[in-house]
């Protein structure tokens, strides 16, 4: 089967790339064509049951964050720490740098974020990341997300919306629409972002972070390349593909940020080794009985740390703005 990339129109006449589900390890294969004319790489057919592929496991879906008793003083000092990381300009902030930056939340340092800025969370599933910014003293974060039973409220008052963003109603406009390892997920991309567009405010903007390809895992484990996660990620995409795409719906790219983790070659090296992420054996769930040593894992974070450097890393964090 040919397909015709879904991105530029390219007709993709290379031979397609054979990928296992391994996140779950159904053992379901996936077909992944590369584009000549753009390179994203992209699934050939989206299953008609993609939905069994998100099971209620799945932990974009737990709302555990909610019910996290914590200590007063650690709990003031985690906000503090979020707070500062989003805000990035003051005093506090240079010196809670210091020390480390609140890791969910540094893709929205220097994104003109005040406490009072409308945000939206797009596939936030539970509403875990945003649910924290409301804990720290921004007013008006929501969260957005098709795939939950329900609208979610929680005690205070973060509220997430049961919708896609196509048909979102809102009563006023955003100052930031962010999408959170979740634009990879959405089968129609460039209407995705002609809703945001209609959702933002003047000067507003959106910040993506994705898996980019191709990469320096990519190269290293090809099919096993753990962001692949067949058959869940529909889209691969490389900064030319996004270049193309946003600007098809009335964006450009303002800023790149490399930001991958260890996870691009621990969480590859394991599926090479036929361990899924979710096994008693994955690192993500049990290091003891992983099959790293502690020097492996800390090589993977050096090796992580050079690759962003040299724009090889695996995610990058992008954000747009309005053209
Ligand atoms: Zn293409």
């Amino acid at each position: 089967m040919a397909i015709v990339c879904r991105i530029c129109a390219t007709p993709i006449t290379t031979p397609p790339h054979n990928v296992t589900e391994m996140m779950y390890g159904s053992g379901e294969v996936f077909q992944y064509y590369r584009c000549q004319g753009c390179d994203c790489l992209q699934i050939g057919e989206i299953p008609d049951n993609i939905d069994k592929f998100y099971p209620t496991d799945y932990y974009s879906l737990s709302q555990d964050f909610a019910k996290k008793k914590s200590d007063g003083l650690a709990k003031k000092f985690k906000n503090l720490k979020i707070r500062s990381t989003v805000l990035g300009d003051s005093f506090l902030a240079k010196t809670l740098h210091l020390l480390a930056k609140s890791e969910p939340h540094a893709s929205l340092t220097g994104t003109g974020l005040g406490l009072d800025s409308h945000i939206l969370d797009v596939g936030c599933g539970a509403g875990g990341r945003f649910f924290a910014l409301k804990e720290c003293g921004f007013n008006n974060v929501a969260g957005l997300e098709p795939n939950i039973p329900h609208e979610l409220s929680y005690d205070n008052g973060f509220k997430v919306y049961k919708s896609q963003i196509t048909n979102f109603k809102s009563n006023h406009l955003f100052d930031l629409i962010t999408f959170f390892s979740s634009f990879e997920h959405i089968a129609n991309p460039l209407e995705t972002l002609q809703g945001v567009k209609m959702l933002l405010a003047l000067g507003g903007r959106c910040l993506i972070k994705i898996p980019v390809f191709p990469s320096l895992a990519w190269e290293m484990y090809k099919e096993n390349w753990v962001q692949l996660d067949a058959p869940r990620h529909l889209f691969l995409y490389s900064i030319k593909s996004l270049e193309i795409l946003v600007k098809k719906a009335g964006f450009a790219i303002q800023r790149v940020e490399y930001d991958s983790s260890a996870f691009q070659y621990w969480g590859s090296e394991q599926y090479k080794q036929n361990i899924t992420l979710k096994s008693e054996r994955s690192y993500g769930i049990n290091k003891e009985r992983s099959i790293f040593s502690k020097a492996d894992i800390k090589r993977y974070k050096k090796l992580a740390k050079k690759s962003n450097a040299e724009k090889t890393g695996d995610q990058a964090t992008i954000l747009l703005k309005v053209v």
